[in-house]
């Protein structure tokens, strides 16, 4: 990558601290520390980018107006709407906290910015790991997500007649994002996910390949828990690059959620940086041009690692594994890299591997002949 983007600003961090808890919105200012300690904002290639509030209209490119007015409504509290009728609660995922409205848009804000950065060529690649909230539903909140900035920002460049091809590594299924595009040839959405058998939101089976003209063009690889970087990359290599160089999208987009590690508290794959690492640098080799988004994640000291490192990829760039001195006596953070990879009983990582095997062999039986592969 020659030019890249970082959007960033301290008002994304704002949340509800019960919120806080669960999703950590401070991982996007210990990641955004983290590079600025790499110094890697100081090359004229990689900028820094303040985000900007989306237009009002924005959300209502994939939500419903109704859904748009709640939300606002219980952002400012005092609402005399039903929370519960758009899946808000305040003990379940999607606990309304004020000021919601205005950090949902200014994140959507913030994926409309990158995205317009990259399809009009100001950079290569665009980051903006505040977005990626692919849970979204065009009239409910879902799996911590209230507006859908992938699906807006996706929309955004089809009205300009751009080509996308979507790549979701988070450890939960692209529901939303999918469901946006299930009967479009317009756009390829490719999901790699803990199945939904073990994990939220359950779906994602192979079975789900799209409808009418968009049949084909919603690929779906469930693997089972415990899944390591071997079998997960091995996956990746079979499926990926194939449907994407058969596409030839004018931009790639991706959902760069880290809770696929082996430490995540809420998923069970077994991923270490290594594989993470190796995941963006795959997409980095397909990529023309760039939309990248954030996602899950929901350990903050592995989240800021994975992070960092893609944006590494992003900018072309090696950071050494030795934490730079003002974050570790900061944060206590020592090395970038995993230093240790999970023990797999042979058993566990046995079934693994037919599982992917078998996500594989469907996927190319139902979606490769409709790409003449
Ligand atoms: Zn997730």
């Amino acid at each position: 990558m020659k030019r890249a983007a970082f959007i960033y600003g301290e008002e994304l961090t704002r949340r509800d601290s019960r919120v806080d808890e669960v999703f950590g919105p401070t991982r996007l200012q210990y990641t955004y520390e983290l590079l600025k300690a790499y110094r890697a904002f100081d090359s004229p290639d990689s900028l820094l980018v303040a985000p900007e509030d989306a237009d009002e209209s924005a959300p209502l490119s994939f939500h419903t107006r109704e859904y748009v007015t709640a939300v606002k409504s219980f952002s400012k509290g005092k609402s005399k709407i039903d929370p519960a009728r758009f899946n808000f609660s305040q003990m379940g995922d999607n606990p309304i906290y004020p000021g919601m409205y205005e950090l949902s848009t200014l994140v959507v804000g913030a994926s409309l910015q990158a995205a317009e950065m990259v399809s009009e060529g100001d950079v290569d690649v665009a980051f903006n790991c505040s977005g990626g909230l692919h849970h979204a539903a065009p009239s409910h909140a879902s799996g911590f997500c209230v507006f859908n900035d992938v699906v807006i920002a996706i929309e955004s460049l089809l009205a300009k007649g751009i080509r996308i091809a979507y790549i979701d590594i988070d450890a939960h299924h692209g529901d939303g994002v999918q469901e946006a595009f299930y009967s479009s040839d317009r756009v390829l959405t490719v999901s790699l996910h803990e199945s939904g058998r073990y994990l939220f939101p359950g779906s994602g089976d192979v079975k789900e390949v799209g409808v009418g003209a968009g049949e084909g063009y919603s690929v779906n690889i469930p693997l089972a828990p415990f899944t390591d970087d071997e079998v997960y990359l091995w996956a990746y290599d079979q499926v990926v690059p194939a449907l994407i160089e058969g596409f030839k999208p004018d931009i790639l987009v991706t959902q760069l959620g880290s809770d696929t590690h082996h430490l995540d508290p809420l998923t069970q794959l077994s991923l270490t940086t290594e594989g993470y690492d190796g995941l963006v640098s795959r997409m980095s080799q397909v990529a023309k041009r760039w939309l990248a988004l954030g996602g899950g994640g929901y350990e903050p000291s592995v989240v800021v690692r994975c992070w960092t490192l893609a944006y590494g990829v992003m900018v072309g760039r090696d950071w050494p594994d030795e934490i730079p001195a003002e974050y570790r006596e900061q944060y206590g953070l020592r090395k970038l890299r995993d230093v240790n990879k999970p023990q797999l009983d042979s058993k566990v990582k046995e079934r693994a591997r037919s599982f992917a095997a078998e996500s594989v062999a469907e996927v190319k039986r139902r979606i490769f002949p409709r790409h003449g592969l």
